[in-house]
């Protein structure tokens, strides 16, 4: 399988300085990368996929969208303010400076759907709680959550919790 770790770049003082970006950019672009970064991702799910992956905009799409078509699910975005055109259940929350919003359709999945969070980097875990909020808000069953990447260093996994099981494909 190809070695698509590898291909994931560091660019130091991204978005801001004493921020280490996690360039996921490189993998995308390799067509045998991409494609064992999701068998990657997917092994988990295999057994009992989900009724969808909900994707976060905007990286999480990229991944939940091949996810969806991996295991022949659905796909659902969680986006930011303002996005949506239908109507939709808001989910505020703090970060380390002031705060942020997603949203999701209110109709997005019928109640009790089983779904899969995705999102392509988990470093503090604030955004991935917040999905998990807003898709409990809809009345869906969050069976799980995945990332391509995982910082350790910023101790997610944590702030996370126990309760629904979380997968990274690539701890670093
Ligand atoms: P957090 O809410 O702190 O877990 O941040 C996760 C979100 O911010 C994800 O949507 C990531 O795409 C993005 N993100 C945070 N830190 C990084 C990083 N070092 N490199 C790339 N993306 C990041």
């Amino acid at each position: 399988m190809t070695d698509w770790p590898s291909l994931i770049r560091d660019i130091p003082d991204f978005p801001k300085p004493g921020i280490v970006f996690k360039d996921i950019t490189p993998v995308l672009a390799d067509a045998d990368g991409f494609a064992a970064a999701i068998a990657t991702m997917a092994a988990p799910w295999h057994a009992a996929p989900p009724a969808a992956f909900v994707g976060i905009e905007a990286r999480g799409f990229i991944f939940a969208a091949a996810l969806a078509q991996a295991l022949h699910t659905g796909f659902v975005p969680v986006r930011k303010p303002g996005k949506l055109p239908a109507r939709t259940q808001v989910h505020d929350y703090a970060l380390e400076y002031g705060s942020d919003r997603l949203e999701i359709h209110a109709d997005a999945l019928p109640a009790g759907a089983r779904v899969v969070l995705v999102d392509d980097v988990l470093a503090t875990g604030g955004t991935l709680r917040a999905a998990l909020a807003l898709c409990r808000r809809i009345g869906c069953d969050v069976v799980g959550a995945s990332v391509l990447v995982e910082l350790q260093a910023l101790d997610g996994r944590a702030a996370w919790g126990a309760d629904v099981p979380l997968h990274a494909a690539l701890r670093g």
